[in-house]
């Protein structure tokens, strides 16, 4: 069989407009296409392939496990679930996890468990989640309404209900909606898809005040920022504030799904025996891929290797715009980096992405007028400086055209 690019469109639901190119193999920080046509990644699958392409320790730790046993189901417990979630436990706040597939799930896992959590505690009346406007948390139904974007949620009906948004670094707007009837205020710890938005010192620590004033849960969404993406294994862990619930995807499996949502026990002991559940949850291939991309990321190495890495990208994204003149902001923590197009170029980012493509370089973008890069935590700083002269190459096409 020919596979092309138009099968796509004849055999697939309409959901997605993906690119041209289908990418067949990667190394590293490095991509080939069909047409053996090579790319730099500074997309890496959505800040998923921290570890880049097929890294010798995940490939190792996937033939492995593949070779042992596959699947068992939640009926039996597994050995790679079991260490890996003990290591996620000695390496965080949390004293208990439950494994997903996917940070959507995770999300719908801390969400029920915040609603059981504050009905078995308080009652009925304390039910509203608060969450903030331009956040994402995954495309479930319960999860999409919680996102702060109603574009996503409107047009399937109903939407669950008691869920309100705030505006992200604007704590009085918090203040405004917040009360003893708050059951959960959920957040990323650095906004992703809403365009790499920081929060200020000022309002991450008043959301965790108003949080213990209320008695609500605080829950971090760290499916995009966590696994070393912002330099800390956590991000929390660089904000001064520890949430009650964590949830954890994309990286976490340096490819291989898997989603999990960390807390306490106090909090925990709320989702008894067959509340919740999953059949794949805790596979032991996904668990074993990611218990070796968490051992290689939670290194001292890997995780100062990222301040060198965004240095690098700060610096050299600042030269390109002295050059040309297209970015109003260059931002981000970590490798979590977004530049922020001018008024000139505003609603542009697709047009830039493109334009990377075509000089061979894979990018992200964050809404319509940021360009985001989320490559992997060990990219060799050659391929940054290799790509970002792609990237010049890019903006200059554009620029000139
Ligand atoms: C990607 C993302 C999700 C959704 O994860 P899926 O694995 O696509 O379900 C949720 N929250 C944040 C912050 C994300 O970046």
């Amino acid at each position: 069989m020919n596979i092309t690019r138009d099968i796509f469109d004849d055999v697939m639901v309409p959901n997605y407009a993906p690119s041209a190119v289908i990418p067949v193999r990667g190394k590293g920080s490095r991509v080939w296409d069909q047409k053996d046509n090579e790319y730099i990644d500074f997309a890496g699958g959505i800040a998923v392939n921290c570890l880049g392409h097929c890294h010798p320790a995940l490939v190792e730790a996937l033939n492995e496990q593949g070779q042992k046993i596959w699947h068992l189901s939640n009926v039996m417990t597994n050995e790679p679930a079991l260490r890996l979630a003990k290591k996620l436990v000695d390496a965080t706040f949390a004293d208990k996890v439950y494994f997903a597939n996917s940070g959507a799930e995770a999300n719908e896992a801390a969400l029920k468990l915040a609603r059981r959590w504050a009905l078995e505690n308080f009652g009925e009346q304390k039910s509203q989640i608060i969450s903030f406007k331009q956040g994402f948390h995954g495309r479930t139904f319960f999860t999409v309404t919680v996102g702060g974007q109603a574009a996503y949620s409107d047009g399937f009906g109903p939407k669950p209900g008691a869920i309100e948004h705030a505006i992200y670094n604007d704590l009085a707007s918090l203040e405004a909606l917040i009360s003893d009837n708050t059951c959960a205020v959920m957040l990323e710890p650095i906004q992703g898809e809403g365009g790499i938005i920081a929060p200020t010192d000022e309002f991450i620590k008043g959301v965790r005040a108003l949080c213990d004033k209320h008695n609500a849960l605080m829950i971090f969404d760290e499916v995009q920022s966590g696994v070393g993406r912002t330099g800390h294994l956590y991000a929390y862990m660089g904000l001064g504030v520890t949430p009650d619930i964590l949830t954890t995807a994309k990286a976490l499996g340096g490819g291989f799904p898997i989603g999990a949502m960390l807390t306490t026990t106090d909090i925990a002991k709320h989702l008894k025996v067959g509340t919740h559940g999953s059949t794949y949850g805790g596979n032991p291939l996904a668990c074993a891929v990611a218990e070796a991309a968490f051992d290689t990321v939670n290194t001292p190495e890997v995780l100062s290797g990222v301040a060198q890495r965004e240095a690098l990208f700060k610096t050299k994204l600042a030269e390109i715009n002295a050059k040309h003149n297209v970015f109003s902001d260059i931002r981000g923590l970590g490798l979590l980096v977004g530049a922020e197009l001018n008024e000139t170029y505003t609603g542009r980012a697709k047009d830039f992405l493109n334009a990377s493509m075509e000089q061979g370089l894979m990018t992200l973008v964050a809404g319509a007028s940021v360009i985001r890069f989320a490559p992997s935590l060990v990219i060799p700083l050659a391929d940054i400086e290799a790509g970002l002269e792609r990237f010049e190459k890019a903006v200059a096409a554009i620029v000139n055209a």
